[in-house]
């Protein structure tokens, strides 16, 4: 993060990743006259053999949408062994990040957030288009603290010309499937409903409540046969809430509230007021949006001394790209069709090249202020030895398998409840001389994430630096 490098005339590329996908990192450049920022998909076409199928796809479906709460795209760059997808830059990270384990976040935010996604959700089924993988970690918050969707790899096309057809691919992520889409063939627009109904559960109470929707997942059976109202999550949702999930989590597809219904629906036509525990109540029976408030509260305090990311972002109006973009595509075009290879990086040519002209400067207040806000960081008042010392004993004591990666980043594997894979990456990163670690999921569930994050945190409690949240 400390690292920027010359991308190409004018925009830097930041060494450290925003995040990573299935076929690369995703990076973020910067302009530096008139500090425009978009992010960068990087595809390694050498290392993931099967990636052009599927980014000709994302990118055939993405390109055609232009919605605000629908990540942009803004165009993209072709070289044999290498790709670069650019897209708005969600410089408030994703929205797991804002949903605290077990707890959740306040009614109203939540609301917020779920007419946001209703809104793209409504524009994209418009357009015939299914999304197929809904699920906190696709769903970004921009600059303007929108939700955007974002991920279009599984999307498809279910309307056209007026036509509807049915879907028979099974895919998408196992908590968030309607049960119909394990059945197959099924309707395009309630599975996406389904998925957005487990959106609202875990952004409501911090818990998704099943790892599939399988016969043999007792949690979904008991929601089957409607035993579940003493059971988490349910329990805590009020009255308004509970209903609004049941009929969206619906088993019958055709009996499913539609995307018009959820929009009419009480629960989302509530006026929230800044008191708005009341819909909320953790199994402790402690308000949730007194915690959620206070951790936003250290989230604040953390950015307080820079300015605000979000605000240093030009506004762009929605469908356009940011000028420089424009003039950044061009080159890169002039300069492939110049040299006559298809090269990507006028200046300088290769990527190998591009590694080898890090500026080497220190991370500092200004710089970091680049990078998307995180609930997954904090200072420690302990050296970076000490520092590393004290995280590998806590990575014993959890039984995590970690290396370290050729960026410096320690990458802990291990497994989450249901036993899917979960792959995060810490960075020890020296900020004005202390030291900052930032952790960032990599693969598998955003809430097991944060809660994995929240337990090694705890376990380092006697180096965390609490008048540095
Ligand atoms: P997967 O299929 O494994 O979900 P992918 O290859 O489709 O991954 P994305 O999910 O699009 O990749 O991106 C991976 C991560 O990179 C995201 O979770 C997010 O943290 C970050 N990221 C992606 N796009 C942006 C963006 N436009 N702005 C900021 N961060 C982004």
């Amino acid at each position: 993060m400390s690292q920027a490098s010359i991308f190409v005339e004018d925009w830097l590329c930041y060494n450290t990743n925003l995040g990573e996908g299935a076929y690369g990192e995703v990076k973020l450049l910067l302009h530096r006259k008139t500090k425009e920022k978009i992010a960068c998909k990087m595809i390694d076409h050498d290392k993931y053999k099967d990636a052009s199928l599927h980014i000709n796809r994302e990118v055939m479906i993405h390109k055609f949408l232009d919605h605000e709460n629908i990540i942009k795209y803004y165009g993209r760059r072709q070289e044999p062994a290498k790709e670069y997808i650019f897209l708005e830059y969600a410089s408030g990270g994703e929205l797991f990040q804002m949903i605290e384990p077990d707890i959740g976040m306040p009614s109203s935010e939540a609301q917020k957030f779920m007419k946001q996604l209703m809104n793209g959700i409504k524009y994209l089924h418009g357009k015939g288009i299914a999304h197929r993988d809904i699920k906190p970690e696709n769903l970004l918050i921009g600059a303007d603290g929108k939700l955007k969707i974002s991920d279009f790899g599984m999307a498809t096309l279910f309307r056209f010309k007026g036509k509807e057809r049915l879907l028979d691919k099974k895919c998408g992520t196992k908590p968030y499937l309607a049960p119909e889409v394990l059945q197959r063939p099924y309707y395009a627009q309630p599975a996406d409903i389904w998925s957005c109904g487990i959106v609202l559960v875990a952004m409501l109470t911090g818990e998704l409540p099943w790892a599939d929707t399988t016969n043999g997942n007792e949690e979904f059976i008991k929601w089957k046969n409607e035993e579940y109202l003493c059971d988490t999550p349910w329990r805590k949702l009020g009255n308004t809430a509970l209903a609004l999930s049941k009929q969206i989590l619906n088993i019958d597809s055709e009996k499913r509230l539609t995307l018009e219904q959820v929009q009419k629906h009480p629960w989302m036509k509530f006026q929230f007021g800044n008191d708005d525990e009341s819909d909320v109540v953790d199994s402790s029976g402690e308000k949730s949006a007194k915690r959620w408030n206070s951790m936003m509260e250290a989230e604040t305090r953390q950015n307080a001394d820079t300015p605000d990311v979000a605000l240093s972002q030009p506004n762009l109006p929605s469908s356009r790209k940011p000028a420089s973009l424009v003039q950044l595509l061009k080159e890169l075009n002039e300069g492939g069709a110049r040299n006559g290879r298809g090269a990507f990086f006028s200046q300088p040519a290769q990527n190998a090249d591009l590694m080898t002209h890090f500026a080497q400067s220190t991370i500092t207040k200004e710089n970091f202020q680049d990078f998307i806000k995180s609930m997954t960081r904090f200072y420690v008042k302990s050296t970076h030895e000490r520092t590393l010392e004290c995280l590998c004993n806590a990575f014993e004591q959890s039984h995590y398998t970690w290396a370290a990666d050729a960026s410096g980043a320690v990458v802990i594997s291990t497994v989450d409840l249901m036993k899917n894979p979960l792959v995060f990456k810490v960075n020890l990163l020296k900020m004005d001389g202390k030291v900052m670690l930032d952790f960032r999921l990599s693969k598998g569930c955003g809430l097991e994430f944060k809660k994995k994050f929240l337990k090694l945190k705890e376990s380092l409690k006697d180096i965390v630096d609490n008048k540095n949240i």
